[in-house]
């Protein structure tokens, strides 16, 4: 039988049907993906001992010949027992199996067979369930399941670790087909394994020692494609023209003078390390990172007013409808004193307005004077990125609360939005993204290798601490008179619900989701009701304040509603808000100041933060208020962070303590593989695989020398951009 690493499954006979559907599951295509499957912990069975010296309690592999094996009826209803008597030179032991009938049709009296497994007492020492395999001539080294460090993967319904460990070994011979890539250079540099050997240990490690070879070797390999996709996304980039906006020092003096408080120095840093870079005629990439309330809108405003006075257009895509248009009235109220026309362009929405005024337009008429350059600042959602949106002359684009975004959406700005017409050269716009989540610095360079960084790492004067209390149930009355005193004193509320509606929970969704996310928590917090915003407004309205004025706010309302209720609430016609997490991000209300969140244990820490950071924006003292349902738990101990730490920079370095990088702050959003994930946090091989990387990319920039390393980098591209 010939194989190829990258022929098909259900070419390779040998597996049923049924196997391969199951493999598929696992998202396994072919051998190279069978040897790419990698475990996901280790059953440490390699201890061989005798069996008069198995201890209770602890893990034994023994060895001998099966002297008697049988099915029993159990005392419990349904269960079938399995027992076996096992002998060697030393004594006997019995070993119990539940629930696997099917196991005397492989195990007979007479054979020799390796047990593994946990050291029960009843009225004698027994193996509780272990691990078992036969062994044909009673030599070691071709043990699997037993005697060793044992695979452990993640599985699927009828696809065990057993059968996979089984796959894997069978196959085995063709890892030597898996073409290794790393130039040698960079192996002995880096004294790594070679990719066989990796991989053969990375399933069948021969001891501890080489497994952690093996894993790095798998994870330098990642985190190297990484940087080196990076270093040339970078060098590709600064190849392209953009239009060099120059510095108008008059223009930035009058505007920052104009505004009603004082830049932070913070501010003004990263200010000037943006209008520096929009000076070159390559375009910027760079990442506006700062806590939430920084400052970061005035600092992407002054960028934006240097752009439309060099005579060309900016733009300003939202995550949100509320978002955009809240920016929209932000810079129409900066800019009131310029001769701008600045347009809001949503799926449901196309306004314009011109010295602070709105002035109602078709959507049709909007893109037209996108397209012959009227427009000079354009806001709005994802509806900027639609093929029928056209600038005139973009010349810098900027995107609020990146991580939002997908890693296509966010290049699509890059890529699409952005040739220049009328026989202009194709020039692309500066990019300035912006996010509130702080990565600690560890991971930076990890994540955003090709980024330029500015941070705010000040907040403006005057900010008051946020109280945060984690309110248990007990505490829930004197928390609904607190926020009545609250609303009396002439301030507002905002409630947030982990849900819409009742309709729309699904237990086992819920249970799998909160299983993969953190898989401490209890199947019986799920079971808890869950505050459903409908419900709670009703609750609010109805029974604890109906003398306020409530309302309500969640994904599925139409936009036009939304913006109305945001508006009320602004205005402060709305008492309390009761709200899912749409108003998370940037939603600015001076005057609410106390956000009160329900089920706070469903909330990750980064999304708590940003919550946290919806109150506090005005001159009142204010309040966050975790309502949890236990004292106790992995999640607490996130809520607990959250109430002693205020900077999100503190929070995100306990978010990575807590959950490791590879959970860290929904870090699926970087679209890297699993691996790598669990490596991010090693910043000193992230920053050897940056070195290596740039090495190369130095002495080669196409990679001609690097056959090998140009097709898997090109690969590595494909899949990183379907992510
Ligand atoms: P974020 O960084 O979360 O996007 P915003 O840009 O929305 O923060 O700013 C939060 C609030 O702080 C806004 O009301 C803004 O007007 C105000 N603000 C920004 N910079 C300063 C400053 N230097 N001093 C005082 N207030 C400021
Ligand atoms: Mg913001």
């Amino acid at each position: 039988m010939s194989l190829s690493p990258i022929a098909p499954i259900t070419d390779i006979h040998l597996i049923k049907p049924a196997y391969q559907k199951r493999l598929f599951k696992l998202g396994i295509k072919n051998l190279k993906d069978l040897f790419y499957y990698f475990p996901y912990r280790y059953n440490d069975f390699s201890n061989i001992i005798l069996i008069r010296d198995v201890r209770i309690g602890a893990m034994a592999t023994i060895q001998g010949r099966i002297t008697e094996i049988k099915n029993l009826r159990s005392w419990r209803k349904r269960m079938a027992i399995t027992e076996a008597y096992i002998m060697d030179k030393s004594g006997m032991i019995k070993a119990v199996w539940y629930n696997q009938p099917f196991l005397i049709k492989n195990i007979h009296s007479g054979d020799i067979v390796s047990l593994a497994g946990k050291v029960s007492m009843d009225k004698a020492c027994y193996l509780s369930n272990p691990a078992y395999e036969k062994i044909a001539n009673s030599s070691t080294s071709q043990l699997r399941h037993t005697g060793r460090l044992v695979p452990v993967y993640s599985e699927t319904k009828g696809l065990t670790s057993r059968y996979l460990r089984y796959l894997i070994n069978l196959f085995m011979p063709a890892v030597t087909l898996i073409k290794d890539w790393l130039p040698p250079e960079v192996k002995d540099s880096q004294r790594l394994l070679n990719l066989e050997s990796a991989l053969r240990q990375i399933h069948f490690p021969d001891n501890a020692k080489i497994l952690e070879q093996a894993k790095r070797r798998l994870a330098f390999d990642e985190l190297f494609l990484i940087q080196l996709n990076f270093l040339r996304r970078r060098l590709q980039w600064e190849n392209q023209p953009a239009l060099p906006i120059s510095f108008d020092e008059g223009l930035i003096k009058n505007f920052v003078a104009s505004l009603p408080f004082r830049l932070t120095d913070a501010q003004r840093r990263s200010a000037w390390e943006i209008l520096k870079d929009l000076q070159q005629a390559r375009p910027m990439n760079r990442l506006l990172q700062g806590d939430v309330g920084a400052g970061k809108t005035v600092v992407a405003g002054l960028a934006m007013l240097e752009t439309v006075s060099a005579g060309a257009q900016t733009a300003l895509m939202a995550p949100t409808e509320i978002l955009a248009s809240q920016h929209f009235i932000t810079l129409l109220k900066l800019f009131s004193a310029y001769d701008l026309n600045i347009g809001l362009l949503t799926g449901a929405q196309a306004q314009l307005a011109y010295r602070g005024k709105i002035k109602k337009v078709t959507k049709s008429v909007l893109l037209s004077k996108i397209a012959n350059g009227e427009i000079n600042i354009l806001i709005g959602t994802h509806a900027l990125i639609q093929k029928k949106v056209e600038f005139k002359k973009l010349a810098l684009a900027v995107v609020d609360e990146q991580h939002r975004f997908g890693v296509a959406q966010r290049s699509a700005l890059q890529n699409n939005v952005v040739k220049i017409k009328d026989g202009l050269p194709a020039a692309i716009p500066h990019l300035l993204s912006m996010t509130a989540t702080p990565i600690p610095r560890t991971l930076a360079l990890a994540v955003y290798g090709d980024l330029d960084l500015s941070l705010i790492d000040e907040m403006p004067p005057g900010r008051q601490l946020i109280i945060t209390k984690i309110v248990l149930p007990d505490g829930r009355l004197a928390a609904y008179e607190f926020i009545r005193r609250q609303v009396k004193a002439g301030r507002q509320i905002f409630v947030i619900c982990p849900r819409i509606g009742e309709e729309v929970v699904d237990i086992q969704a819920q249970k799998d989701f909160f299983a993969a996310k953190n898989n401490i928590f209890s199947t019986l917090s799920v079971k808890k009701e869950i505050k459903a915003v409908k419900q709670e407004y009703q609750k609010l309205t109805q029974k604890v304040f109906p003398d306020l004025k409530v309302a309500m706010l969640h994904g599925q309302m139409p936009a036009r509603e939304k913006n109305k209720i945001m508006a009320n609430f602004s205005a402060r016609k709305i008492n309390i808000l009761v709200s899912t997490s749409v108003v998370e991000v940037g939603v600015d209300i001076p005057n609410a100041t106390v956000m009160m969140v329900e089920g706070a244990e469903r909330f990750g820490l980064a999304q708590l933060h940003q919550f946290r950071g919806r109150v506090g924006r005005g001159e009142h003292q204010s309040y966050c208020l975790l309502f949890a349902d236990s004292p106790s738990g992995a999640t607490h101990a996130r809520l607990k962070a959250l109430t002693a730490k205020s900077s999100g920079f503190d929070l995100a370095e306990i978010d990575l303590e807590l959950r490791g990088p590879g959970d860290f702050y929904g870090a699926k959003q970087w679209g890297l593989p699993d691996l790598s994930m669990a490596s991010l946090g090693d910043s000193f091989l992230v920053k050897e695989a940056r070195q290596e990387a740039l090495n190369i990319i130095k002495s080669d920039p196409a990679l001609e020398n690097y056959p090998l390393l140009a097709d898997k980098i090109k690969k590595f591209q494909t899949q990183a951009h379907l992510e």
